[in-house]
């Protein structure tokens, strides 16, 4: 299908899906004509941005940058946004690798987030159905978070052409989920105040879906905890009743909690690594750390998981006869809490836009992925909306994390999914970055920078949208609930997380980095078939 055919049966499925859509929106219907001759116009400019986005998706995906150490994306990021008028805050709240980027003037002020950071020892070539590392041991986009700066930069861009043309007020900033898989950056934000002046907070990241929900989300919130024990060298063999060993302080916490597990409620999540266990065994181990998240769904309780375990490693340092430094708060995030009106008007959007079309080889793709994995049902890509807006979740099980959740507690705040990603996968692996800088990864960005757009018309155009936004965020969501942070005030940013790991990878990954001033995408350039899958059972 030709461009203008492909805009032409999107314009003529809008004007169809019209109706349907305008029974959802929360307000008034009526007289919206020009709103939806603008949405019309940015949808077809976002399509005709699709080389810009996709080159997007694959730079970032070929970056592979750990939480805290995304500099090559910054630096990109940071260059495209200065080169489209942006005015750029470059390093924000004392993190290197964090930006705010700004245009326009006056209310309302829409911010616009997605995270960058990857995930340790995820590497993996794109579209081959199967674990191939890139680089045996680097960190790769195994979540996905290369993509949700192309949705947000690409609907700016558009909204931003009609927004001069039109002489429409309102500010479009653009920010980066900074380390978003350590949580480690947003509280800061928040903190830092730079969500003080905003209306709106339009958070997008990666799904399987296009989706959005509102209220109470499923899942936890959390605080992330570096416990360091400090104790007395000696001959482990020769004099070892001259030693006390810091190891023996994390192993007895460690053993404590497992413990108390038993007593604790369902909903709650926790997990650690040892990220100092000593030297070598002939020298009593003098200092030792373990890192631990407390994950529960509500502030109260994750405050109550966190006490636990302060106490516990006070009471290991006793055992062990060492001492406990002052302990360290590597991240932290809010449960996350959606705007009803803004949720509404973004799925009215995602309503009109829909999925992408998916190609045969975009679900052979997907169905060999499943299979590899072993998946029960191995039935590719979606291809149907969910039945309705996604409404507070009922009985909240517990689950993952995102700091969005401190800015959804400070400024109504959604988050867009969009269909980047193949169902059925574990998450934070390398299964997961198979389609991310694929034909899937770059329709579902175009669908997704679709509804953006289109909702960031909607606010700058109908202001009672603002107001009730702000309605349901006082008189509901805030009603009871106070934000206060997780993070305490001695607390600052951990960048110097994931250094030493990007030090040693990164002159590998360089030589693998995306030219697209040579190659069209970042498959032609690795020289792999689309999509790779096995012709014969592993
Ligand atoms: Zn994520």
């Amino acid at each position: 299908m030709t461009r203008h055919a492909l805009v032409a049966l999107i314009i003529s499925a809008l004007v169809v899906a019209a109706p349907l859509a305008q029974k959802n929106a929360p307000a008034k219907p009526g007289g919206n004509a020009k709103l939806d001759a603008l949405k019309q116009e940015a949808v077809a400019d976002v399509e005709s941005r699709t080389q810009f986005a996709q080159q997007m998706v694959d730079q970032i995906f070929s970056y592979g940058e750990l939480g805290f150490q995304e500099f090559e994306t910054n630096r990109y990021l940071i260059d495209i946004l200065k080169k489209n008028g942006f005015a750029v805050q470059e390093g924000i709240a004392g993190i290197p690798t964090a930006f705010m980027a700004t245009w326009g003037s006056g209310k309302p002020v829409i911010a616009l987030g997605s995270d960058i950071d990857c995930i340790p020892q995820a590497s993996q070539k794109p579209a081959v159905a199967w674990h191939e590392p890139m680089i045996e041991g680097a960190p790769g986009h195994g979540e996905g978070h290369n993509s949700g700066q192309a949705v947000n930069i690409t609907a700016a861009l558009a909204v931003k052409k009609i927004m001069e043309r039109e002489k429409l007020p309102g500010t479009i900033r653009i920010w980066t989920g900074t380390a978003e898989e350590l949580v480690g950056t947003k509280a800061y934000f928040v903190r830092a105040g730079f969500f003080k002046d905003v209306d709106i907070a339009l958070f997008t990241h990666v799904g399987e879906n296009l989706d959005v929900s509102w209220g109470e989300r499923a899942g936890n919130g959390l605080v992330s905890v570096q416990y360091s024990f400090v104790g007395e060298t000696a001959h482990a063999a020769a004099n070892p009743w001259r030693g006390r060993s810091a190891l023996d302080a994390v192993e007895l916490m460690d053993i404590g909690w497992n413990f108390r597990r038993e007593h604790l409620r369902l909903s709650q999540r926790s997990h650690n690594v040892i990220t100092d266990g000593g030297d070598q065994p002939n020298v009593v181990p003098r200092t030792a750390s373990v890192w631990y998240y407390f994950r529960e769904t509500d502030y109260p309780h994750i405050k109550e998981l966190w006490e636990t375990g302060d106490t516990m490693a006070k009471a290991a340092s006793m055992m062990a006869g060492v001492d406990l430094l002052p302990t360290k708060v590597l991240g932290s995030a809010w449960p996350q809490h959606f705007n009803k009106a803004v949720a509404e008007t973004t799925w009215a959007n995602i309503q009109k836009v829909g999925l992408p079309q998916w190609s045969d080889e975009d679900q052979q793709l997907a169905t060999a992925l499943q299979k590899e994995l072993k998946n029960p049902r191995a039935e590719g890509l979606r291809t149907k909306l969910s039945d309705g807006l996604q409404g507070p979740v009922r009985e909240n099980t517990g689950g993952g994390s995102d700091d969005i959740g401190d800015i959804s507690w400070n400024v109504p705040t959604v988050t867009l999914r969009y269909p980047s990603n193949i169902p059925g996968l574990p998450g934070h692996n390398w299964a997961n970055a198979i389609s991310m800088a694929t034909p899937i990864a770059h329709k579902g960005v175009i669908a997704g920078a679709k509804v953006q757009a289109m909702t960031l018309l909607d606010l700058v155009s109908r202001p009672e949208l603002v107001e009730q936004a702000w309605k349901y965020f006082k008189d509901v969501q805030t009603k009871e609930t106070k934000y206060e942070a997780l993070i305490r005030p001695q607390d600052t940013p951990a960048i110097w997380l994931n250094k030493a790991t990007m030090d040693k990878y990164r002159p590998e990954m360089k030589k693998y980095y995306y030219d697209p001033s040579r190659f069209k995408n970042y498959l032609e350039q690795l020289n792999i078939k689309y999509p790779t899958v096995r012709t014969t059972a592993p």
